[in-house]
């Protein structure tokens, strides 16, 4: 990311990609209104790893400001549970679920639960998977769409497993969740978007990822606790949105815009959850 306006000289259309004027009033290629965007289009390129590295201190940051709000009502309670955040802190930060969805119409807890995490364990192996998967999916669709990938996914898991919790259906391990917080959704996402890249370009590639697919499937139904249909959901909405990018298309400025929204309106939704 350059920071600063740029004033002269010309940049990337964040439509096309093709050089326009900064102070062009429109791109001669693709029609596209003030391509220069004032003169701030040059800041839409992200780094890859700047960006990866900011989405997991964003989690632990959050994670100690839960840990810091919650006091002497931390949970130090076994393995999973040490280092635990108090419930009533995670649902004012925003946690999601059927309930803070259907009950308290928090609905826009989709995009803030994603960056909370419940205990010590959690965060340390949601990130250990980020870490391993962001520079694979970044490097197929640059690091914006990673991050829309990253937050759509979120959206999508965190909406059936509240889906789910409120209207029940008879498939074992799919109950859904009252609450639920944590990055795996989004996780999951990064996976289901580099299982389309393989299904698309390498079978060798798509078997690899199935067999991470499989493991976490077996991993979470072996293991109490933990949410399968945020996983699910999160892992059709990173297939999804994956889909829409394609295998061939060049990352634009416009996708830089989408995932500094997403981002926004995530910390609107702490923001708005935390006020209410
Ligand atoms: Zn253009």
């Amino acid at each position: 990311m350059a920071f600063g306006r740029k004033r002269s000289g010309s940049v990337l259309c964040p439509g096309c990609g093709q050089l326009v004027g900064v102070r062009d009033d429109r791109c001669l290629s693709c029609d596209r209104r003030n391509p220069g965007l004032f003169g701030f289009a040059g800041m839409l390129r992200f780094d890859g790893p700047a960006v990866q590295s900011a989405l997991i201190g964003a989690n632990a940051v959050l994670f100690l400001v839960a840990l810091l709000l919650s006091g002497s009502r931390i949970g130090m309670g076994g393995f999973l549970g040490f280092l635990s955040p108090d419930t009533e802190v995670l649902y004012w930060l925003g946690a999601s679920g059927a309930v803070p969805i259907f009950m308290a119409q928090k609905w826009y807890t989709v995009l803030s639960a994603g960056w909370l995490h419940g205990g010590l364990l959690h965060i340390l192996l949601n990130m250990y998977w980020l870490w391993n998967l962001f520079p694979a999916v970044s490097r197929e669709f640059g690091p914006a769409r990673t991050l829309v990938i990253y937050q759509a996914a979120a959206i999508g898991g965190f909406g059936l497993s509240s889906l789910l919790g409120a209207f029940p259906i008879a498939i074992p391990g799919l109950g859904g969740a009252g609450f639920t917080v944590g990055a795996s959704a989004s996780v999951c996402g990064l996976l289901g978007a580099l299982l389309y890249v393989g299904r698309r370009t390498s079978s060798a590639f798509a078997r690899m990822i199935w067999r991470y697919v499989i493991f976490l499937a077996v991993f979470g139904l072996l293991i109490p606790g933990i949410d399968n249909a945020a996983h699910l959901g999160g892992f059709g909405g990173g297939y999804f949105v994956a889909s829409r990018f394609g295998v061939f298309g060049a990352e634009r400025g416009r996708h830089g815009l989408w995932a500094l929204g997403l981002l926004a309106g995530s910390v609107l939704a702490v923001l708005v959850s935390a006020t209410r």
